[in-house]
């Protein structure tokens, strides 16, 4: 993390501006230049939720709101490397209130179902299985070991040989692959 160049906090992490004048903000400090511009007042938010997941296990989130031209988004990252993340989007004039209930809606939704489970051989080698035939992941890189992708299952990073091993029980299946923007829903065509 670097000092943000307008109040010295600790975490800036919004780089700002153009190649030549570039400026590195906290999220407080980029918002309120956006407000200014946009016009938009930030209303305040939980910086910080809690919620039980499916598993029955609570976690721990840190919640964002960001202006852009295009709208506000609020994203909710568990307080772990590699967890779970939602985020949400919404027009400039929205109800700002109601936008971070639609977070924490998403969220619970989303952690109702989880998608693997593991299981012992009985040579007591472990090994993960889909429980449903599906699951939902976010891409994303090994940055600090060796800038593999992992895919983020149920809060949890797996690797692709992982998911390839758990793929095997399908062998001559078809499988559906398909790149959805975080802000948006994922829906299973089955559910009732
Ligand atoms: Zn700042």
């Amino acid at each position: 993390m670097v000092d943000c160049q307008r109040c010295g906090s600790a975490e800036a992490y919004i780089h700002f501006g153009s190649e030549m004048e570039k400026e590195v903000l906290c999220i407080g400090c980029y918002n309120a230049m956006m407000s200014e511009v946009l016009g938009v007042k930030v209303e305040s938010y939980p910086e910080g939720v809690s919620i039980r997941g499916g598993d029955g296990m609570v976690r721990h989130f840190s919640i964002k709101k960001r202006l852009h031209s295009g709208g506000i988004s609020m994203v909710a990252e568990e307080l772990k490397s590699f967890g779970y993340q939602f985020a949400v989007h919404g027009e400039l004039e929205c109800d700002q209130g109601q936008l971070f209930l639609q977070l924490i809606d998403k969220a619970e939704r989303a952690m109702m179902e989880t998608f693997i489970q593991e299981g012992k051989f009985p040579n007591g080698q472990h090994y993960y299985s889909l429980k449903k035939d599906r699951l939902i992941g976010i891409v994303e890189s090994n940055r600090e070991e060796d800038g593999n992708p992992v895919l983020v299952v149920d809060g949890k990073p797996y690797t692709w040989e992982e998911i390839g091993k758990m793929l095997m029980s399908y062998e001559g299946f078809q499988l559906k692959v398909e790149a959805v923007d975080i802000s948006d829903e994922i829906e299973w065509i089955d559910e009732e």
